[in-house]
């Protein structure tokens, strides 16, 4: 078995690739549930659901939230009515969110995800890191922030002076996916509110310390691809640039992948892993995404 851990935008880019190569049953992905809340009546476990879109072909890969081909007319009815939306919920994909709402009344998050993986017909085991609702601050020079708060309605603007999160317990599934796999695979993900909060929770560490780790870096020179990983590095202390990512995941880190640009960081990695290999980590084409998930698993 193999296990990925993943966010919302940077490793699902990544996962098109690993899914062409592996037999998507010997796959599983943790997925961070950090952000996981309420809207407009429906459970959005957004970075969730953008991985079961992914691995079923279904995702917007204009923006990564969302499906393909999605129309909007509930969310122009809402805005009719007066109600004003926070996050702008495709018709097909609140579909999914409205039945994830409704499983998560008898079920847990993790069993409601196994349900929808299988009506999308997705051989691989999708697990969130966590079944808890956690919790999560921005705290910015304008105060304390929701994580959408500070994304949508703040445009990832203010300073970022701290990022707080509480409540992350691992699943039974995700120590179980963790124990059973010879490679786990950290994706270019926000490695502060994606990738640290599944990686910071003890048992999850433990395990990881004793398995081949392998990841790649979100960050090419001195900022991220997209998103406010940067300013939450900052916020963290971390130096923004490959290096400052390989920092935070030296305790289990065995092999590091950084950007052809980036060579002149090469030397300075060795000190936090094993391996540090230079290629292109701009995943644009099936073809690239698909040379990165080969040097990756040594195919
Ligand atoms: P979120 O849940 O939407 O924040 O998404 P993730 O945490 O999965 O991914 C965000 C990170 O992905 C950002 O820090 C980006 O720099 C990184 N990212 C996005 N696209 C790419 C890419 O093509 N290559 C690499 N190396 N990183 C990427």
């Amino acid at each position: 078995m193999i296990t990925v851990l993943s966010g919302g935008t940077g490793t699902p880019k990544l996962l098109q690739g690993i899914k062409e190569i592996v037999d998507e049953k010997e796959l599983n992905i943790i997925v961070n549930t950090l952000e996981n809340n309420y809207f407009s009546g429906v459970y959005v476990s957004a970075d969730v659901d953008t991985v079961l879109y992914t691995m079923s072909d279904l995702i917007n890969e204009d923006t990564w939230y969302g499906r393909k081909d999605d129309t909007f007319h509930t969310h122009e009815e809402l805005k009719k009515l007066g109600f004003d939306e926070t996050l702008r919920i495709g018709d097909k994909d609140r579909a999914l969110k409205i039945q994830k709402t409704m499983l998560m009344q008898q079920y847990s998050l993790t069993k409601s995800i196994k349900i929808q993986s299988k009506s999308l017909n997705i051989l691989s085991n999708i697990l969130p890191m966590s079944d808890k609702q956690s919790e999560i601050i921005i705290r910015t020079d304008e105060g304390d922030l929701s994580f959408h708060e500070f994304l949508i309605e703040k445009k990832s603007e203010p300073q970022v002076l701290d990022v707080i999160y509480k409540n992350v317990e691992p699943t039974e599934e995700v120590l179980e996916a963790l124990e059973n796999s010879e490679q786990i695979i950290i994706g270019p993900s926000n490695p502060i509110t994606s990738i640290n909060p599944i990686i910071s929770m003890p048992e999850v560490k433990k395990i990881l310390k004793g398995k081949y780790v392998t990841s790649v870096s979100p960050i090419i020179g001195e900022s991220a691809v997209s998103g406010p990983a940067a300013k939450f590095m900052k916020s963290k202390g971390y130096e923004v640039n490959p290096r400052g990512v390989a920092k935070i995941y030296e305790e289990f880190l065995d092999h590091y992948i950084i950007n052809t640009t980036d060579n002149k960081y090469k030397n300075s990695i060795e000190e936090f892993t094993d391996k540090v290999s230079v290629t292109n980590i701009i995943l644009k084409t099936m073809d690239e995404k698909i040379e990165l998930a080969k040097m990756i698993l040594n195919y």
